[in-house]
């Protein structure tokens, strides 16, 4: 599929996540916040859900973490407007709650139609949250954090989300260690 088509579908996916009221988050959302990126990224990096400066903006990970994510994005020597960036759930959990497994199952679609055109050749997956739903319903970061795993076809790192830094700065050494190991994968094989 050519690029523009490849992109006109994904903007359809946004289209419908700003409309979409199949779950309860629908009716605490200021913006539904479907992701951003090219349609040819090579990596895509997938969260747990938009937070307060996101939900206001419409535009995944643009608070403080996502400021955080762009650093780390350098030092693994990826720029931002180069990478595909959304959430397992595309509306807001009301004050950061994890989002329910109803509300990740109910916006799986999206993220499923977004992968299927993006064909990134990597997938982060931040958190566990979004590890959990994506490589192992079991899984613990401390075991699987910074480690390629293939499913289906595809490749996924699983790293922890930039907020856990924020919050636990005895976190940002194995963050950062994370994205070391990112960017040697992306040197190796991007
Ligand atoms: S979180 Fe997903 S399924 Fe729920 S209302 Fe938002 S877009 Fe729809």
């Amino acid at each position: 599929m050519d690029p523009s088509a490849r992109q006109s579908l994904l903007e359809d996916i946004a289209a419908q996540v700003r409309a979409c009221p199949h779950c309860r988050l629908c009716e605490t959302r200021t913006n539904a916040v479907p992701g951003e990126g090219p349609s040819d990224a090579p990596v895509m990096f997938i969260g747990e859900g938009p937070g307060a400066a996101e939900d206001r903006q419409g535009r995944p990970f643009v608070g403080p973490a996502g400021q955080l994510l762009n650093q780390l994005l350098l030092g693994a020597g990826l720029r931002r407007p180069e990478v595909f960036i959304t959430n397992i759930v595309k509306c807001r959990p009301p004050n950061n709650r994890e989002p329910h497994p109803d509300e990740v199952a109910a916006c799986s679609e999206y993220l499923e139609g977004q992968i299927a055109l993006l064909q990134p050749r990597l997938i982060c997956l931040l958190g566990r949250p979004a590890t959990q739903t994506l490589v192992d319903p079991s899984a613990s970061m401390s075991r699987v954090h910074g480690r390629v795993f293939e499913k289906d076809g595809l490749k996924f790192m699983p790293i922890y989300h930039p907020a856990a830094a924020l919050h636990n700065p005895r976190m940002r050494a194995p963050l950062e260690a994370d994205f070391k190991a990112l960017a040697a994968v992306v040197k190796d094989s991007l």
